[in-house]
């Protein structure tokens, strides 16, 4: 049987940048450090780069530092987290009602803002 090989990309950050890692059926092939506007991939002189387009989702989609892989031919996620996915989608729906008080300190904690993420769109999951 022939299959297209799965095509997957992770995202991490990396210090005050991200790190998103492609990997090509389940071995990693490249690993580039970008921002929403810089990347250090051959593509990173051009205005944008596929890293760059799908960063704001990953922001979006609360996908960075999880298990979610996004599938950048089908525009979709793929999430191999071991728990399973329940699990992360009520501790992302927790994040999201974080009390007031708590802003503050969230706000303190984390990176300088991203642009805005792009309109939510349904996507496959
Ligand atoms: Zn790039």
């Amino acid at each position: 049987m022939t299959r297209m090989n799965q095509i997957l990309y992770n995202c991490h950050t990396d210090g005050g940048q991200y790190r998103i890692t492609k990997f090509n059926d389940g071995e990693v092939e490249s690993t580039y450090l970008c921002t929403v506007d810089e990347c250090e991939c051959p593509a990173g002189v051009r205005p944008t780069c596929r890293h760059r387009h799908m960063l704001p989702r990953f922001i979006a989609k609360g996908a960075v530092n999880s298990f979610y892989f996004y599938d950048y031919d089908r525009q979709g996620w793929v999430t191999n987290d071991p728990i399973g996915q329940a699990a992360l989608e009520q501790e992302l729906a927790q994040r999201a009602k974080f009390e007031p008080m708590e802003k503050d300190y969230q706000l303190a904690m984390s990176e300088p803002a991203p642009t805005p993420p792009e309109p939510t769109i349904r996507r496959r999951i």
